[in-house]
């Protein structure tokens, strides 16, 4: 089998392990757990083993093999379904996991099956859609009557929470209004049922907001957080906050020069579609320098989500396998073979981890 250098993603554990303590920390001053999401690195178990080691509650994915890797690896957390479980795969859920987020009466029907069949309880969350508008009852006097049905007529589930997800979606901001909405619904579910509830899961890390500005509601006890952790970017390029507590300099991606050249900047010829059916715009400033280097959309999604850590190199087109780079202002003389680096966020994070063609090379100093 081919073994490829580059592209390559450094990962350094160490930096990774001391966001998830920095985090969980923070986060305990509030009374809050956190359920430590895996999914940004493709649940890359070496990851995952930091999420166990800086003291995350639990480890969390919304996939089943994500959750299958960790525990192979030997990760002994409860571990966490985030999306809500397909009928399909309600064996593997029990199977897999402790806890699962629901949002249909017909799925929990289901869990409480197969959790009979495998002798095992399985703990339910169950979610509010509170105007973001993907997963989660709208309608709250049918969340209140699942609640009394799981309580009281699935004897191997056991209710232990409601929760929510906000932003991924509808873009709605986890403010202190819509998540004392949650609480809420949890007080009515827990004077329906007569007894507390474990956990009221208030969202992502867009809900990590609110332990920054200390105005979560005090219920609120547990926070399902992959990014803020994982990048702890977009609190920061996004909402502003403080986030220079935490380390960015988790991820390293490398490529390689594969060509460096002067060309036109605008195409020569008749324009049609590109390698994706798209028309682009090309801007013409002349003959410029070029460097074309051996990493593709394929590779991170959009060029958009990386990002040239070399002063002057400037990404200006890519195709499946190839990006362009400018290099005319670049204060380094390029030359091919030689290795430019990029910082990514958490959409370029998600494909490079994901994808077969990057190596990843884990750091541990
Ligand atoms: C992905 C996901 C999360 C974690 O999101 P981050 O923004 O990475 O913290 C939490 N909850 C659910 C339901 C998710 O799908």
């Amino acid at each position: 089998m081919v073994k490829q250098q580059y592209p390559r993603l450094e990962v350094n554990l160490k930096a990774l392990k001391e966001n998830v303590e920095s985090m969980v920390n923070l986060c305990k001053t509030q009374g809050v757990e956190i359920a430590g999401v895996t999914k940004g690195t493709t649940g890359l178990a070496r990851c995952a083993k930091m999420f166990e080691l800086g003291g995350c509650k639990m480890i969390a994915s919304s996939r089943l093999e994500q959750i299958e890797e960790a525990r192979d690896y030997g990760i002994e957390l409860p571990y966490m379904l985030l999306r809500v479980p397909m009928i399909s795969e309600i064996p593997e859920v029990i199977r897999l996991t402790d806890i699962s987020l629901n949002s249909e009466l017909s799925v929990l029907q289901a869990l409480n099956e197969e959790a009979g069949l495998q002798s095992k309880t399985h703990e339910v969350i169950l979610m509010a859609d509170l105007g973001d508008l993907r997963e989660g009852f709208w309608d709250k006097e049918e969340m209140l009557e699942v609640a009394l049905e799981v309580e009281n007529n699935m004897e191997n589930l056991i209710l232990s929470g409601v929760g929510t997800n906000l932003g991924c979606y509808g873009s709605v901001l986890a403010t202190e209004e819509k998540l004392a909405e949650l609480v809420v619904i949890a007080e009515r579910i827990e004077k329906a049922t007569g007894h507390e509830l474990k956990y009221i899961s208030g969202g992502a890390t867009s809900s990590l907001m609110r332990v920054l500005d200390g105005d979560l509601p005090k219920r609120v006890n547990l926070l399902r957080c992959g990014e803020g952790i994982l990048l702890a970017r977009d609190l920061d390029i996004f909402y502003g906050y403080d986030m220079s507590f935490m380390r960015q300099d988790v991820y390293n991606l490398k490529a390689e020069i594969i060509e460096v050249k002067d060309k036109p900047t605008h195409p020569v010829g008749e324009l049609a579609v590109d390698a994706f059916g798209k028309r682009p715009e090309y801007l013409d400033r002349g003959i410029r320098k070029r460097a074309l280097i051996g990493i593709g959309k394929v590779d991170y999604g959009s060029m958009e989500e990386i990002f040239p850590k070399t002063c002057g190199v400037n990404i200006i087109g890519a195709s499946s396998d190839h990006t362009i780079l400018d290099i005319e202002d670049c204060c380094e003389d390029l030359k091919p073979g030689d290795i430019l680096e990029f910082a990514v966020n958490y959409a370029s994070l998600v494909y490079l981890t994901n994808c077969k063609n990057v190596q990843i090379e884990y750091i541990e100093d």
